[in-house]
């Protein structure tokens, strides 16, 4: 028999547990029967595809083609070297890589899937891995079901199974058993792994884990697969391919314009248009740039963001508009009741936090208030135990915070026995629940004050009065909850929310939820970034408007709520979205317009989120952002990014860190593409002045080979600059590279190639020595990219405007580097591949003032270009 034809007694029965769950002892000997409940891992690009792909670029394939026509010349030495240097190259973007993969693939993982399972009688959270068969699980709306179950429990329990089904309107799970043999859709009263809880909650038995599971039958993979792509990594490769055809073009012309002018033979005219070509590439680019992108996520990680897909990293750069929800966010999360009104008596208590402890004021022994606390207390599913000296918590903060209170005031009471409930949910605002009170039945329901009021049966004055009561007390911060209920007739198991109407009004409990103090630092910071931060959230208006005051948004006397926003046509959502940065008792629908609003009008958004409507707005968002901690998966699921801490100034931590990542992108590109240019110019020179090469090819392919695998990777290392924050956010239009840049990257690619020109002269003439000769050129145009590198800490900075050795592994680049030119200069065996010769210690001092004159023009340069064209630092 299947698990759904089933009676749950058989259930039981067959899979050995019942509604207490299995005990631990149970658990840990079914995992070594079973194993994990996981899916294998897809099966992996094998390691030689992954090697090939490092060839795979267009400047490869050119010095590759180099490499074909040194060969049809029986040039074997440059053959040789080209060869080495594109396999060398390959190599050390292969591990390169691999370690970068590796270093997403651990960040992946700390994206945990965890269930809400009852064992030995205790709800606890467990990793999904550790299911078994016959573990009981909870499951709540925005949970994902990961492994197949069996419901003996719903509440209204609603599935998104478009996973398994392609179905996405969510379906509902009731408990009854099925006949016939029913396809997956079809299967009302299971779960199946994989698939989403939209509405309610529910109770059921896991019938099959792992690769047992429908989900793993399909073998679809649990783990969402970020895409390693990003606009940037495709921007580089057309840009790539681009540099392939010009340098190509500009090589053949210039092969042209040397044979007119001095009848080269054809031989000499290929091997230096080879030349060029080898120079003029900057093959080691494409792999530090996924370098870069892979430290800076690993970084972010560090700083409590969970980067999930690649591309956010760099639009972190160019948001304009961080829209945030508030509860956890900007405050603090730690709720607590400080005052309950009701109509006969007002309570009033002290105390911070969840501590239990406190002094209560106030006739807690009146009837309207007693009953006040036990609508609170009942129609609550938090959890409060001791055990030992510990008080152990288990649920939603608000629904905590109304425990405590009850528990503070001492008027805990046993449970009620409950037949119905209607969870609570941020579109409809309220919780109802249905219970037995001795002979009769009660609803009982708390939630937002105005909707309880919507909801109950007093007069219009009535209302009026208490309306002036809630604006009164949000205007002071609280947050407030109301509780309300009424007796029913119908002692059925069924609650709808038809059923939830004529309410007698109880009161309402003024919580206190106080704003993170960090954050208030954290906006300001996006203020000066020239970010608009915004609060969207469920609370009243009143509370959003004085808890925005406290953090310091803009235009905090500007505030709209969520009945207001309804009436909006397209034109005015434009218009307030824009100009409005508080949004109170909004609905997940209004995040979605928000975002469509602000995007419509070229803004870029971040939108945080926790819910499980709330994952449309994280999609449509350019970052989408979810809570690590009260977020639920589905919003985890769909998100860019993660919190793991649920803080908004992780937000902000992270929108720094990516700017940073952003300009160390730029900073290699316009510390690699000079030497390149200086390389390229040297020989264009000598081509059409008809002089000799001061840098022969393979001694060109060695310098870019060693200083990109040193010097140009140590600039990921470096810190996001001080003034990141002080920038407007990026255009994401904007070419990566400025004219400024352009004009740099051409400035010190010409300025190096006469450094290096006049040393090469100056010591073939002095010494008449064409080796001497080149082994000063290429020391002193490494020199040049040593000081260069220092240079290029700051892009339009001077070097010096701060901590000047504030990354370490620019010096250990250096120091490598130094080695190896010393091993190019000194060891036979390179001297005999690159025909070097020793160098005195006279010259090692001409090719340092050859670097530290670089130096100081580049920093002159920056002194006085960026002052007389007014270039925005
Ligand atoms: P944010 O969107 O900033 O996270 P929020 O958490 O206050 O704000 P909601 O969770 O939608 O937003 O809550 C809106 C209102 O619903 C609250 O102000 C409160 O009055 C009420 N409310 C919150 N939690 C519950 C609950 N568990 N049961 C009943 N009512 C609740």
């Amino acid at each position: 028999m299947k698990p759904y034809q089933a009676d749950i007694g058989e259930i039981f029965k067959e899979f050995g547990t019942n509604e207490q769950g299995l005990s631990h002892a149970e658990v840990i000997e079914r995992l070594e029967k079973f194993g994990y409940n996981e899916l294998p891992e897809k099966d992996r690009v094998p390691v030689w595809k992954r090697f090939l792909a490092q060839f795979h670029n267009s400047l490869i394939y050119v010095l590759l083609a180099s490499s074909v026509l040194t060969a049809l010349l029986q040039d074997w030495l440059d053959t040789g070297i080209i060869l080495g240097v594109v396999i060398i190259n390959a190599i050390v973007g292969f591990a390169q890589e691999g370690k970068a993969e590796k270093a997403l693939e651990s960040i992946r993982k700390m994206v945990k899937y965890e269930a809400t399972v009852v064992r030995g009688r205790l709800i606890i959270n467990v990793d999904s891995r550790e299911l078994v068969p016959g573990d009981v699980v909870i499951l709540k709306s925005g949970q994902r079901a990961t492994a197949d179950i069996r419901l003996f429990e719903s509440h209204s329990l609603k599935m998104e199974e478009a996973i398994l089904t392609g179905e996405s309107v969510p379906v509902e799970k009731h408990t009854r058993p099925l006949e016939g043999d029913l396809l997956p859709g079809d299967q009302k009263n299971m779960v199946f792994s994989g698939t989403y809880a939209t509405y309610g909650r529910g109770r059921g038995v896991v019938v099959a884990t792992g690769t047992n599971t429908q989900l793993g039958q399909i073998s679809t993979l649990l783990t969402d697969i970020s895409k390693s792509s990003t606009p940037l990594l495709q921007k580089i490769e057309d840009f790539s391919k681009k540099l392939s055809f010009f340098i190509l073009a500009v090589s053949v012309l210039f092969g042209v314009v040397s044979w007119y002018l001095h009848r080269f033979g054809f031989q000499d005219i290929l091997v230096n248009t080879i030349g060029i070509i080898v120079a003029a590439i900057p093959e080691g680019l494409p792999a530090i740039i996924t370098i870069t992108l892979a430290l800076g996520v690993q970084q972010m990680a560090l700083n409590k963001a969970i980067v999930r897909k690649l591309p956010a990293v760099e639009t972190l750069g160019s948001v304009t508009d961080i829209c945030s929800d508030k509860t956890g966010t900007l405050t603090k999360n730690e709720m607590t009741v400080l005052e309950v009104v009701t109509d006969a008596e007002t309570i009033t208590f002290d105390g911070s936090g969840y501590d239990i402890t406190g002094t209560v004021t106030g006739n807690i022994d009146h009837p309207v208030v007693r009953n006040v606390f036990m609508i609170f207390d009942q129609c609550n599913d938090a959890q409060i135990r001791f055990e030992s000296d510990q008080t152990l918590l288990n649920g939603d903060p608000t629904e905590l915070a109304l425990k405590v209170m009850v528990l503070k005031a001492g008027i805990h009471q046993s449970t009620l026995e409950r037949l119905a409930t209607i969870p609570f949910d941020s579109a409809h605002k309220y919780m109802a629940v249905k219970v037995k009170d001795g002979d009769s039945i009660k609803l009982l329901v708390k939630g937002a004050p105005e909707k309880i009021l919507e909801l109950s049966d007093l007069s219009v004055e009535a209302k009026a009065k208490l309306r002036a009561l809630f604006n009164h007390k949000a205007s002071n911060g609280y947050r407030l909850i109301a509780a309300a209920w009424k007796e029913l007739k119908d002692k059925s198991r069924t609650l709808t929310e038809a059923d939830v109407t004529n309410l007698n009004f109880a009161g309402i409990a003024c919580i206190i939820d106080p704003p993170r103090p960090e954050a208030a630092e954290a906006i300001a910071k996006c203020h000066r970034a020239g970010i608009t931060v915004k609060m969207i959230t469920g609370d009243h208006i009143e509370t959003a408007g004085a808890i925005a005051k406290s953090l310091g948004l803009k235009n905090p006397e500007q505030k709209i709520d969520g009945q207001s926003l309804e009436k909006l046509t397209d034109e005015e959502w434009k218009k307030v979205a824009l100009e409005y940065n508080i949004f109170a008792r909004t609905t997940p629908l209004h995040k979605l317009k928000l975002v469509e609003a602000l995007q419509s009008q070229q803004r870029i958004v971040a939108m945080t989120g926790d819910g499980v409507n709330d994952a449309p707005a994280l999609k449509k968002a350019d970052i989408g952002i979810a809570m690590g901690i009260k977020g639920t998966q589905v919003t985890k699921d769909v998100s860019d990014i993660i919190l793991t801490d649920d803080n908004f100034v992780t937000i902000s931590n992270a929108v720094r860190l990516g700017r940073g990542i952003f300009d160390n992108i730029r900073k290699a590109i316009i510390f690699i593409l000079p030497t390149n240019a200086a390389e390229a110019l040297s020989i264009l020179v000598a081509l059409v002045v008809g002089g000799t090469l001061p840098i022969s090819a393979p001694q060109i392919l060695w310098i870019n080979m060693v200083t990109a695998v040193t010097l140009a990777i140590s600039l990921a290392f470096e810190p996001a600059e001080e003034n990141v924050m002080k920038r407007p956010p990026r255009k994401p239009t904007k070419p990566i590279l400025d004219t400024y840049l352009v004009w740099r990257i051409l400035f010190v690619g010409a300025v190096l190639a006469v450094i290096v020109y006049t040393l090469f002269y100056y010591a073939m003439y002095t010494y008449n020595s064409l080796e001497l000769g080149r082994t000063i050129a290429v020391n002193a145009l490494v020199a040049g990219e040593v000081f260069y590198l220092l240079n290029c800490k700051h892009i339009r900075h001077n070097v010096f405007s701060r901590d000047f050795f504030n990354n370490k592994h620019i010096f250990r680049a250096i120091g490598t580097l130094v080695l190896l030119q010393i091993a190019f200069t000194y060891l036979p065996v390179f001297q005999q591949i690159f025909r070097t010769v020793p160098l005195e210690m006279y010259h090692f001092a001409l090719v340092l003032a050859g670097g530290l004159l670089l130096f100081l023009i580049v920093e002159l340069e920056k002194f006085i270009v960026i002052r007389a064209f007014r270039i925005s630092k």
